[in-house]
């Protein structure tokens, strides 16, 4: 699916949008908004459509040196129409190459302001003798609507998760076919499994396609109990979160604990802040919704950024699976992170007598079974979620979930609400305070 989106010219508004939504539709039945051109939209105005047909220099001997046919980052994103033949001191005001990688193709856009230009290789640029060049931009800027898509999976709860990915980029693999690949294929999964809470996908152009996002769904926000941005997640550098603004939030937790878990050896966090994708939006303080980030290599601090060099290569499917793994167990540890509560608290419950060391003897590991039982029954207080539980105790989520079922059907325990519903930790669990 990464390589069918990958030659599709994306841009904030027009018919690449559309077919890339379109694409995906193919996985998920997603529903596909419009927003007419004009329309306000918090602070902003809705663009007009981009509608783009071909873009290319031409040399004296008409050699097209500059070709969008090669690639839809030769021409910058939105631009202007042009044609015309100028000479290369006039051309150059309009060219952008990147100089510390010279055989790169940098990625430019001009959404907001009426411009025009070409993104080449320095080696390209390098080549060009002075003389004068055609060039020509087909290109429509038109009244039409933005596109978004749109994917919600009802759970028991009607607490939901928001994911949300930008899919504006032309032709750049990581930033981000990877994220819109990703949350069509998790929410493939989750539509097919009975998940507690309810999870909502949205597919958005990046910045215009979030604001006009909330602007539309501004009054409907309260059930969100947390949410993940997700983008470059298709290379295969190590897992990074990006916190919520508040930084200590439910969903904080479950997404590290998930990455402690199951990516134990390397991962980052990195503490929230303004710049980024559209968890500024989320985020801003108007609506302060508790969002995150979720990455691997970070924007911006990698070479391949976009540039030329984010491509099919550097997008691998081992990279894609694994980053798919991850939301999986993300989806699960949020499902399940109940507050239960102990139904026998006085002294610890014999649990011989209830049958329990069979189920010990069953296992594999033994002590491992009763380890979790022991600190289920410790913390199940009616206040403490599994995903507390598992970071004080170091026992993974899914051992905890298992061992807390078999308590249950002992009546033992007693589920009281869901974790997300005292969205921020009772105590700091950045450093888990010794007892
Ligand atoms: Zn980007």
């Amino acid at each position: 699916m990464v390589e069918r989106l990958y030659p599709v010219m994306r841009s904030i508004t027009g018919p690449g949008v559309r077919e890339s939504l379109t694409i995906l539709k193919q996985l998920i039945p997603l529903d596909i908004h419009e927003v007419p051109s004009g329309s306000s939209v918090l602070d902003w105005t809705v663009p007009d459509e981009w509608h783009f047909k071909q873009a290319w220099i031409e040399d004296k001997t008409g050699n097209r040196i500059v070709d969008t046919a090669h690639s839809n980052l030769h021409v910058v994103n939105f631009s202007t129409p042009v044609d015309r033949e100028l000479s290369l001191e006039e051309l150059l005001p309009h060219l952008h190459t990147l100089p510390e990688q010279p055989s790169r193709i940098p990625y430019r856009t001009t959404y907001y302001s009426e411009q025009w230009g070409f993104c080449l290789s320095q080696q390209v640029l390098d080549s060009m003798q002075a003389g004068s060049y055609k060039v020509r931009i087909e290109a429509e800027r038109k009244h039409g609507v933005l596109n978004y898509g749109e994917f919600y999976i009802p759970g028991e709860r009607t607490d939901e998760i928001l994911v949300s990915t930008h899919i504006c980029h032309p032709q750049l693999a990581n930033d981000n076919l990877s994220g819109m690949v990703l949350a069509a294929a998790l929410a493939d999964w989750i539509r097919k499994e009975k998940p507690t809470l309810s999870w909502r996908f949205v597919f958005v152009p990046g910045t215009i396609g979030a604001i006009s996002w909330l602007a539309r769904n501004r009054t409907s926000l309260s059930s969100i109990v947390g949410g993940l941005v997700i983008t470059g997640l298709g290379d295969e550098s190590p897992f990074n979160w990006k916190q919520t603004r508040e930084g200590n939030h439910w969903i904080d937790r479950i997404v590290t604990q998930s990455l402690q878990t199951f990516a134990p050896e390397a991962h980052g966090t990195l503490p929230f802040g303004p710049y980024g994708y559209d968890e500024r939006q989320y985020c801003s303080p108007g609506f302060k919704l508790p969002m995150g980030r979720l990455s691997r290599a970070v924007h911006g601090t990698f070479p391949e950024y976009h540039t030329s060099g984010d491509n099919l290569e550097f997008v691998t499917p081992a990279g894609l699976e694994q980053s798919l793994e991850l939301l999986k167990k993300i989806v699960h540890t949020a499902n399940n992170d109940l507050v239960y509560q102990n139904l026998s608290p006085y002294g610890e419950p014999q649990l011989g007598r209830r049958g329990l060391y069979s189920a010990l003897g069953a296992r594999t590991d033994p002590g491992a079974l009763q380890m979790s039982f022991l600190w289920l029954l410790n913390q199940s207080d009616g206040q403490t979620p599994l995903s507390l539980i598992a970071r004080k105790s170091g026992i993974p989520m899914p051992d905890l979930v298992d061992a807390a079922k078999l308590l249950l059907e002992h009546e033992l325990l007693k589920p009281v609400c869901h974790g997300s519903s005292n969205p921020l930790s009772p105590e700091s669990w950045g450093e888990v305070s010794a007892r």
